[in-house]
């Protein structure tokens, strides 16, 4: 059967139904609603994940609306709350809270500030 295409919850693309990474934005899980610190698939209405247990709503940095992190984005004002891993060779997107990259393990210093600098 043909996997059908599915919008990625990040960046809205169509992608394919199985993607496992978005290859419009990058993002990984890009069809759940994963936690951004340790990709444990969460439930819009929890109030933490529950595997690491961080709170599953932020306040967004932008327009201090609070906000579900699952989609990484502000849902007020619609601003991308990613950030890049710092080290270079991987570089993927991450989300501004995020203290450690869930893709190559690096610590993630100073999101917040960095996150304040995008325009
Ligand atoms: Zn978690
Ligand atoms: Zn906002
Ligand atoms: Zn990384």
């Amino acid at each position: 059967m043909a996997t059908f295409n599915k919008p990625c919850i990040h960046c809205g693309a169509m992608i394919d139904g199985d993607s496992r990474v978005c290859p419009k934005c990058g993002v990984r899980g890009p069809l759940g609603i994963l936690c951004p610190n340790c990709l444990n698939t969460i439930k819009r209405g929890d109030v933490a994940c529950s595997s690491c247990g961080r709170a599953l709503m932020t306040g967004c940095p932008f327009c201090k609306a609070q906000t579900f992190v699952g989609v990484w984005k502000c849902e007020a004002c619609g601003k991308p709350l990613t950030i890049k891993c710092p080290d270079k060779r991987c570089g993927q997107p991450q989300f501004f809270e995020s203290t450690k990259c869930t893709v190559c393990g690096k610590p993630i210093k100073d999101g917040k500030k960095q996150i304040s600098k995008v325009k």
